[in-house]
């Protein structure tokens, strides 16, 4: 089904963006892409990947005349592209982005909001650990979920378009206030990250003859840490610092749980430990269950 939109600015073409920019492609091939980013080297790897129409370093450029304009920038770049492209930003336009953090999203992006203008903050909850153009690709958004946090007076027909360009992509579209959704995403995505960062950076400090052991017998459970420790350390550090009331809050009850995990083992108390590693199996068996493995 086509979309409702003639002309989408995606500004910032990454992972993300360009993935969007493939969905949109493949099934709304009559839409305009213009993808904007910084360096001449991506802005090249669009054209030869053919995912956009048009190609600019200039987000006001970009945004003038789209009727769609969705920020996928790292968002330490949010607040200077907002106040690019507010005097571009047309008419009933509509302002979304797919940032990892929504209250600064919003706070950064509101500037550029005019009457007329509408924003529609987004976070399409999937991805990988690669970044750039060349690591995207159309079906990352397959049963993943898109979570939306308009504003309660945010335009409803804004909002429904918004809906509709996520499910084109597979997705299944959610909404929460914005503040929820930091908090849960804070448990869910910035913690588990935070760890891994954690392990991996605890490796690396370890002994020349430990650390390539370690790395031999990476299969035991290591390997997946490093993965999700190769994430992009620009995007990460702009989480970390734009949730971090939140990200401190789960820390706190983390460091409090491994230390009762910790008391545990120093005790010997075998019974906790295996009452709690039982109850954190159902969780894995619930996420299998909602597809989400
Ligand atoms: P990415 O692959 O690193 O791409 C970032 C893009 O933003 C690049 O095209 C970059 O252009 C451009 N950019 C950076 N600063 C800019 C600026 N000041 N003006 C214009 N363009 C600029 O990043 P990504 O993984 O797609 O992530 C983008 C956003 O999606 C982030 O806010 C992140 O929180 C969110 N997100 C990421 C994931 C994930 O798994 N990766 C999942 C969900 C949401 P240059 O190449 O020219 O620098």
């Amino acid at each position: 089904m086509a979309l409702p939109f003639d002309r989408v600015a995606l500004i910032g073409i990454g992972l993300i963006g360009s993935s969007l920019a493939r969905v949109i492609r493949r099934d709304s091939p009559r839409t305009r892409i213009v993808a904007c980013a910084r360096r001449a080297e991506t802005l090249a790897a669009v054209r030869r990947l053919e995912i956009a129409d048009e190609t600019t370093d200039d987000p006001a450029a970009a945004a003038d005349g789209a009727d769609l304009v969705v920020v996928a920038t790292p968002l330490s770049a949010y607040a200077g592209i907002a106040r690019a492209i507010a005097p571009t930003l047309m008419d009933g336009a509509i302002l979304t982005d797919v940032g990892s953090v929504k209250e600064a999203a919003i706070r950064d992006l509101s500037p550029a909001v005019r009457a007329g203008v509408h924003l529609v903050p987004g976070h399409p909850v999937a991805g990988t650990e690669h970044s750039g153009p060349e690591a995207g690709f159309a079906e990352m958004f397959r049963d993943r979920r898109c979570i939306l946090t308009p504003l309660p007076d945010a335009d409803r027909e804004a909002v429904a378009k918004v809906t509709a360009l996520w499910q084109t992509a597979g997705m299944k579209v959610v909404e929460m206030p914005a503040e929820h959704h930091d908090r849960v995403l804070a448990m869910t995505s910035h913690l588990p990250h935070l760890i891994a960062y954690t392990i991996v950076g605890t490796a690396t400090a370890l002994g020349d003859d430990l650390k390539s052991e370690v790395i031999a017998f990476s299969a035991g459970g290591f390997r997946d840490f490093t993965r999700i420790a190769a994430s992009d350390p620009v995007m990460w550090r702009d989480i970390f610092l734009n949730n971090r009331e939140a990200v401190l809050d789960v820390i706190q009850r983390f460091s409090e749980d491994l230390t009762a995990l910790q008391r545990a083992i120093r005790r010997g108390e075998g019974e906790t430990l295996e009452a709690w590693f039982t109850r954190t199996r159902a969780i894995r068996r619930s996420i299998i269950e909602a597809k989400q493995a």
